[in-house]
């Protein structure tokens, strides 16, 4: 996939989603709470960085769904289940998985557990590895997502 030009703005970017004035430009990091929901940061329509990609013709970067993505892990191919929804309802839930894309870093307490933390299958970001055939009628295009149906 060919580099993107820089947006000139958030506006601009593809990782930029204007529903809900998100950043998708990385994928979430390891946590020290189970079942952590993943947040993404709010950021302004003005705002930049040296990291996006402006908005083209589609042939430039382009965010990999979740449910697409090499790295969104469901161990027994079964969503995780926590006890408590965590401000998440039970459908949300239901389509959701691990976002494993990274390692987690260094910890200055030697007996501290991390946890990666959970996405949705419809959420995004810059850091996947789409693994979706090309003509898998599933594919959600890379303008704003919605929701995934999951088996
Ligand atoms: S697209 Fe892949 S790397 Fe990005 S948040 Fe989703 S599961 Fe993680």
């Amino acid at each position: 996939m060919p580099k993107s030009p820089l947006p000139q703005d958030c506006a601009g970017c593809v990782y930029f989603r204007s529903g809900n004035k998100t950043c998708h430009r990385h994928a979430p990091g390891t946590t020290g709470e189970e079942f952590q929901p993943t947040e993404w940061p709010l950021v302004r329509r003005t705002d930049r960085c040296g990291e996006g990609a402006a908005v083209g013709d589609g042939t430039g970067e382009q965010p990999v769904t979740c449910g697409n993505c090499l790295h969104w892990w469901r161990p027994d191919d079964k969503p995780p289940s926590p006890a408590y929804g965590q401000g998440k309802p039970a459908d949300w839930w239901t389509d959701s998985g691990f976002c494993t894309r990274f390692a987690p870093g260094p910890t200055g307490s030697e007996d501290r557990e991390v946890y990666w933390r959970v996405t949705h299958a419809g959420d995004c970001c810059g850091d996947g590895e789409d693994v979706s055939p090309p003509d898998d009628a599933s594919v959600i295009p890379a303008a704003e997502k919605v929701l995934i149906p999951q088996n």
